[in-house]
């Protein structure tokens, strides 16, 4: 008489092809790395998917997926089916969390694009597992013995918790509530990676050290942090310029590379830290004025360096003098050199970014600073005292959007064509001569656009760039 093994040859058919998967993503991830490095002379782009398009992402994944599945075909189970979708969900976070460990290979803001897609796929692959298995108990009859067995329970559990983070990582969710997101998406991660080892049969002991393993490293550098004292802030309108001593060491950065600050505070520690773009003033380059940079420093100026961050205030984050917690600095890779015509486009609070590189560039004697144009559109004439306080070349175009004399819907082509021409503005605290209303873009030429500002005017610049067939990079002050 042939007597059946309780789970037949399928119970272990998933364990092999975890493992063949987690060394997929392994080398899909030193693929990403090579990719990165290889491009960090060339053009820079915030998403790692722009160098790839997102489609090949996705050819890529689904190829592996689907021949990761093949084997099941020969002797075909559904259980050994769902199962393979929940096991590969698990291994994918070894990989999710590679994507944004820091300190990084690379600066972790060019593979946010590809974890949240890795994040997406994780997600739809526990879903399938758990919804399927939902469907099978109850059509075989057996959903309450099956449901409740406290190992099927703590998978049901980690579903609850996905179908909740799928919902606040939504971006409207996300734009409310960032903070809200990031704790839900934290312990999402954490139940996922401890729970999942008493639920699965066969174990994933081994895979669970590894993910721990990673989930360490990036806690760890919530705490490689230093201590940063303000030594200035100040105001002009909406935006607040903070100012900290350099530390020794500090290297020299590409231009609009940013640092991590958070308020010095226990409860910081679970929470998110706020990204900022730095502006570096090393000792010999305190005077960041474009227009000036044959000129000397006076005596009584701070002779260590200093980082300058410019900071929205409208945001819930206030800046202030209190000490700060600072990581750093995340590396751009932005490379103006090969570039004939740069025009650089900036909204509110990415002022701080063209500021960045303007400032980096008047090091470069040998650099022709008056290559790159400036645009800068914002909501308050206030925040134009900025200018003065770097001082700022009298070069730049400035258009200020909440005047009286513009209303929205002046912002169609033609009226956009007249506020071009129109008089300069000069407005009743003699900051700085501005042009009322929006820019008409296309009326600026160049072979690098370079965008930093809102979604709306990444949008526009991003479509001239498309029509011009010229490079384009942009930042986006939010992930
Ligand atoms: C690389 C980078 C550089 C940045 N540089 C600057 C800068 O120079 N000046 C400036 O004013 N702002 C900058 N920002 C945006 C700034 O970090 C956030 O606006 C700030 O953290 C908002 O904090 P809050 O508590 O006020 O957020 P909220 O008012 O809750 O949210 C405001 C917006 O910021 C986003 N956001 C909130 N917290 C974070 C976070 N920890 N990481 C990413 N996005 C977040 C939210 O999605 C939301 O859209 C930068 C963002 C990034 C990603």
């Amino acid at each position: 008489m042939l007597i059946d093994k309780r789970h037949g040859d399928h119970h272990f058919i998933n364990v092999k092809w975890g493992y063949i998967l987690l060394f997929i993503s392994l080398i899909y991830y030193a693929f990403l790395i090579y990719l990165n490095i290889r491009n960090f002379n060339r053009l820079y782009s915030k998403s790692s998917m722009k160098h790839v398009p997102l489609i090949i992402h996705g050819i890529i994944w689904s190829i592996i997926l689907i021949a990761t599945f093949i084997s099941l075909l020969h002797e075909f189970n559904w259980g050994a089916f769902l199962k393979r979708f929940g096991r590969f969900s698990y291994v994918l976070v070894t990989l999710d969390i590679l994507l944004v460990i820091r300190p990084n290979f690379i600066n972790y803001i060019y593979l946010i694009t590809t974890h949240k897609w890795i994040s997406r796929l994780i997600l739809f692959l526990g879903s399938i597992h758990s919804v399927g298995f939902l469907v099978r108990w109850v059509l075989q009859g057996v959903f309450l013995t099956k449901f409740f067995k406290w190992e099927n329970s703590l998978g049901f559990a980690i579903f609850l918790a996905f179908s909740i983070l799928a919902v606040f990582s939504l971006k409207p969710f996300r734009r409310i509530n960032y903070v809200l997101f990031y704790l839900i998406h934290n312990v999402t991660l954490i139940l996922f990676i401890g729970l999942i080892d008493f639920h699965a049969r066969p174990g994933v002991d081994y895979l669970t050290i590894i993910n721990v393993i990673c989930l360490i490293f990036q806690i760890m550098s919530k705490f490689n942090v230093n201590k940063a004292v303000v030594h200035d802030l100040k105001t002009f309108g909406d935006l607040t310029v903070l100012s900290f001593e350099m530390p020794e060491n500090f290297p020299l950065t590409l231009p609009g590379s940013h640092l991590r600050l958070s308020v010095m505070n226990w409860s910081n520690y679970f929470l998110p830290s706020h990204p900022f773009t730095f502006i570096q003033r090393s000792s010999s380059n305190n005077d960041v004025s474009p227009t000036s940079a044959n000129a000397s420093m006076s005596e009584n100026e701070d002779t260590k360096g200093t980082l300058d961050l410019v900071i929205n205030n409208r945001h819930r984050f206030k800046p202030s003098l209190s000490p700060y917690l600072v990581s750093y600095p995340y590396n751009s890779k932005l490379s103006l050199k090969s570039y004939d015509q740069v025009l650089l486009v900036v909204g509110g609070s990415g002022v701080g970014y063209a500021i960045s590189i303007l400032n980096y560039y008047r090091q470069f004697p040998e650099f022709d600073l008056t290559k790159i144009k400036t645009i800068w559109v914002t909501r308050n004439k206030k925040d134009l005292g900025i200018l003065d306080y770097f001082r700022l070349g009298d070069d730049w175009d400035i258009y200020v959007t909440n005047s009286p004399n513009y209303t929205t819907s002046q912002e169609g082509e033609e009226s956009r064509a007249d506020e071009v021409e129109m008089e300069l503005l000069t407005n009743e605290d003699n900051v700085r001569p501005f042009k009322d209303g929006r820019p008409l873009l296309t009326s600026y030429q160049g072979d690098l656009l370079i965008c930093c500002g809102p979604e709306t005017l990444i949008d526009e610049c991003g479509k001239l760039a498309k029509d011009r067939s010229i490079s384009f990079v942009h930042e986006f002050y939010g992930f």
